[in-house]
């Protein structure tokens, strides 16, 4: 099967029988749920954009399983240039979004599972990698959607995964039989969930020989008996079953997360690519984490040149565009901006090879720049409230605007600078909104913070990635100091 247009990905959507629950109902088609559809249309935009033959080179790959073209988003990482080339198709598609197009998670996975599975048949002579990447072979024909799962419920942080008062608060083994193995539990926060047609579930943290049923990595459709979906709200998000275009900000295109339960789902073999080696859950998290620590260097940098384009279009509206502070603030953004996705191209550029030959982006590199995402965009959001003004959270509603009195009063009393319409004004400042407190802060802002793990796990990285060692001995050698009473 080639790859998949964008009606060709919602059509093979809708064939899915799943289990899911939105606002208290249960839906049976959550492809057209007025809540659901902008992020469909958001992760349908890497169907889109890989049908256009001016964004070939970065939507497109040749797979090394097969040597066919396959949409990046299937694609294992050859070298240094698909890493990068990763980030810049990241980054526009987060300028065409302006929001999170859900996909990526998937694609960090598959290489994470990838390089693991590999070395863990080396090391203890089972046999995951060949059967993973028979798995991917079949994503990558069929050119499907695979929401990464690696975040669980977690219960009681101080508490390990078994000594939990109730056992199903991280994902784990119940059964293990002849044709396969049986799960249960949960992963919060699921990415795209109701957009993926698969799950590829990795353990959430490093586990020892007592956890070892919770060591378990296995791919799942999405529409597997006992698997069941409850979507996760956001700031504002009923303004989406309002039926306007003004007040939701974003017209098009949003994001989802959605919680997933593992009601006792069965897993044939076929699908399993890690049970019980403990060892190496470590590694999983890790690669996965830092491979998604990549990502935001691209998709927050995409939608960073989206704010950053309201805020100037904000500033030429109401006149302020000419001021220098208000240039100076746009030149901050940019700044900021630019130097998140100069992180992300860093531990692209620096990427190596692992023993599967899928290469591994420099982690050191990856963890400095989620550090960054922790911070700038909202920095980036300030400054663009701070341009916007106090009528970003004031305004009158679409209906207002759109009424035969209220809206002359509004059309007369909003206007700015002459050449703008009040309409124009309004919109942007929705945009800004959207982005900076509304659904799109949920990516944009809170996803930047805690996506990928929360800014402790990136210091922990970097504190053990640095070589502080090597650093003293640089620093004692300048200094002249040979020998050491210490040593
Ligand atoms: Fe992709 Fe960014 Fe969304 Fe993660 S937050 S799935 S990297 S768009
Ligand atoms: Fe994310």
């Amino acid at each position: 099967m080639a790859l998949m247009t964008r009606d060709d990905y919602i059509a093979s959507l809708r064939g899915l029988k799943r289990h899911v629950f939105i606002m208290g109902q249960k839906v049976e088609n959550p492809v057209d749920h007025p809540l659901v559809r902008p992020s469909l249309n958001a992760c349908a935009m890497t169907y889109e954009l890989a049908q256009r033959p001016e964004h070939s080179d970065l939507m497109l790959a040749t797979s090394n399983l097969t040597g066919r073209l396959v949409n990046r988003f299937t694609h294992l990482h050859q070298n240094p240039a698909d890493l990068v080339a990763k980030v810049k198709m990241q980054r526009l598609l987060g300028q065409m979004t302006g929001c999170c197009f859900q996909r990526c998670v998937g694609m960090d996975a598959v290489n994470a599972v990838d390089s693991v599975t590999c070395e863990m048949d080396r090391a203890l002579g089972t046999e995951y990698h060949a059967r993973f990447r028979r798995y991917l072979q079949h994503v990558q024909e069929h050119d499907l959607v695979v929401d990464g799962a690696m975040t669980d419920a977690k219960g009681n942080r101080r508490l390990t995964p078994s000594q939990q008062a109730d056992p199903d608060l991280f994902v784990h083994i119940v059964e293990r039989r002849p044709d396969g193995i049986v799960v249960r539990g949960a992963k919060l926060h699921q990415t795209g969930a109701l957009n993926s047609h698969e799950i590829l579930v990795m353990p959430t943290q490093t586990l020892a020989e007592a956890d070892q049923d919770y060591a378990v990595a296995f791919a799942v459709p999405a529409d597997a008996p006992g698997i069941v979906m409850i979507y996760g709200r956001q700031p504002s998000d009923t303004r989406k079953l309002e039926g306007g275009s003004l007040d939701v900000g974003n017209r098009e295109f949003g994001g989802h997360e959605a919680a997933i339960i593992f009601d006792d789902v069965f897993v044939p073999w076929e699908r399993v690519f890690m049970a019980s080696e403990y060892a190496f859950s470590g590694p999983l998290v890790e690669r996965f984490a830092g491979y998604h620590r990549q990502s935001y260097g691209g998709c927050k940098v995409g939608v960073g040149d989206v704010l950053i384009g309201a805020a100037q279009a904000l500033a030429q509206y109401q006149g302020t565009d000419k001021a220098s502070h208000i240039k100076d603030k746009i030149v901050e953004m940019i700044h900021l901006n630019e130097t998140m996705y100069a992180c992300g191209l860093a531990c692209s550029a620096e990427g190596q090879p692992t023993a599967s030959g899928t290469y591994l982006i420099d982690l050191l590199l990856a963890n400095v720049c989620k550090l960054n995402v922790t911070r700038f965009p909202y920095e980036i959001a300030r400054l663009a409230q701070d341009i916007a003004g106090g009528l970003l959270v004031t305004l009158p509603s679409e209906q207002d605007l759109a009424h035969p009195e209220a809206g002359l009063y509004l059309d007369k009393y909003l206007r700015s600078v002459d050449r703008y319409t009040t309409e124009e004004r309004c919109r942007m400042l929705r945009l800004v909104e959207n982005l900076t407190l509304g659904p799109g802060a949920a990516a944009y802002l809170t996803e930047s913070l805690h996506g990928a793990g929360s800014p402790q796990a990136q210091r922990i990285m970097l504190a053990r990635l640095a070589d502080l060692e090597e650093k003293v001995r640089l620093a004692r050698r300048l200094a002249g100091i040979e020998n050491s009473l210490a040593e």
